[in-house]
């Protein structure tokens, strides 16, 4: 039974992403990550399509082929994936919704033209789940702001052209005193570090941002006046989280194929590796597992306000993308482990998921809290 959801319109633009994912991405992802190369070309084939606007009303203004490109784009390369995520959504979500019209013209449509980028800077070297506890501070200077501070994990940050930098207006005030402001690169005190060596999702690059007595404008504090940085954070949460749960299915989808495969035309025992019962319940349990996750994904993406969805949808799907990630290694045997294979590069890719959005523990913790209301 198809999915109500997917309409004709929806079905051919996955197919259009499909298919420059099986032509261009899918040959290109493992180079990539060995050599840790940003995926420029593809990048800029992505936004020459004009899919880099799909979300907002500027382009087709449609969350759910947002997630079908992240899907198929992470199913060929989630370092890609993850690097057109961050542009489409929370690089640029907060410009589209409190940016000023010159901030806009100057910058949001460039970004869906591909020809800026935007990243969002809210991690710290010492608090990640717990954003309350950022130390980045912002303080009235004239009528404009100073911030002074230091943030990591921010993917895209070497390419960036503006900065959407989450700092405190009011110490004291944990969560409640975030605000959010638009910093643009060259702005003097801004520097960005050296990209962090990672396990995977590696042709994305995620560096160090410091930022040193850096001014800007009244007008580059998002929303307009002081204090409402987490209730803007708090609005776009649900939706990166699903976003999360749909770069796994993509994940997911990349290792059952490659783990199917492989068991076809491995042969021990006089006969394909796949005719074990072992082995058949393997591919069993993963093709459910991502059946359930892709179910509970674009259910959550249909119910844009309920957050214990959301929360639910990210944590089965990117936990799943685990599961069937270490299964296809399991299936590859020996060359599961050899770097040759892309069985380990799924494995590897899939980790990154556990993090972003929210880690599993935080998840539980907000699923449990709200069915235990
Ligand atoms: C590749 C990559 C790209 C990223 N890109 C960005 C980006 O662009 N912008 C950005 O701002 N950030 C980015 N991040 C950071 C990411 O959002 C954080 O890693 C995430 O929020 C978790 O924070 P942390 O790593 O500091 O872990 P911590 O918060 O230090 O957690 C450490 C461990 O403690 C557990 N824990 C923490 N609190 C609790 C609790 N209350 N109950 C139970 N367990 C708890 C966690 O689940 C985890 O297991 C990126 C991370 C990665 C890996």
């Amino acid at each position: 039974m198809s999915d109500a959801w997917m309409t004709e319109e929806r079905e051919e633009f996955r197919r259009a992403v499909a298919g420059f994912v099986d032509r261009e991405v899918a040959p290109a992802a493992k180079a990539l990550d060995e050599e840790e190369r940003f995926p420029q070309e593809l990048f800029a084939k992505v936004a020459k399509n004009g899919w880099l606007a799909v979300r907002y009303p500027e382009g087709a203004g449609d969350g759910i082929a947002f997630l079908l490109l992240v899907e198929e784009l992470a199913r060929g390369s989630l370092g890609l994936a993850a690097t057109v995520a961050m542009q489409c959504l929370m690089g640029t979500d907060f410009l589209h919704r409190c940016g000023t019209a010159e901030q806009k013209k100057r910058l949001f449509e460039p970004a869906l033209r591909g020809e800026k980028v935007g990243v969002i800077a809210m991690t710290e070297p010492n608090a990640g789940s717990d954003l309350g506890a950022i130390r980045t501070v912002a303080a009235s200077d004239g009528d404009g702001w100073r911030l002074d501070g230091a943030k990591t994990w921010i993917t895209n940050a070497t390419r960036a052209d503006f900065f959407t930098v989450a700092a405190k207006t009011d110490p004291a005030a944990g969560f409640d005193g975030i605000d959010l402001f638009l910093v643009e690169k060259g702005t003097p005190g801004l520097s960005v570090g050296k990209a962090i060596p990672k396990l995977g999702a590696r042709c994305s690059e995620t560096a160090e941002l410091f930022l040193d007595g850096v001014r800007v404008p009244g007008a580059n504090l998002f929303g307009g006046k002081p204090g409402g940085g987490g209730k803007l954070l708090k609005a776009v949460l649900s939706e990166i989280r699903v976003m999360t749960g749909a770069l796994s299915l993509g994940v997911s989808r990349a290792a059952l194929e490659s783990g199917k495969a492989y068991a076809a035309q491995r042969n021990a025992f006089g006969k394909p590796i796949r005719d074990f019962q072992a082995i058949r319940h393997k591919l069993a349990e993963m093709a459910t597992g991502l059946e359930a996750a892709r179910s509970l994904v674009y259910r959550a993406a249909g119910s844009p306000g309920d957050a214990t969805l959301a929360a639910m949808a990210k944590l089965f799907a990117s936990e799943t993308a685990n599961r069937i990630a270490d299964e296809t290694t399991r299936i590859f045997g020996a060359y599961g482990f050899a770097m040759e294979y892309d069985a380990q590069r799924f494995f590897r890719d899939a980790r990154f998921l556990l993090y972003g959005g929210g880690t599993s523990e935080i998840l539980r913790d907000v699923i449990a809290a709200a069915i235990t209301r």
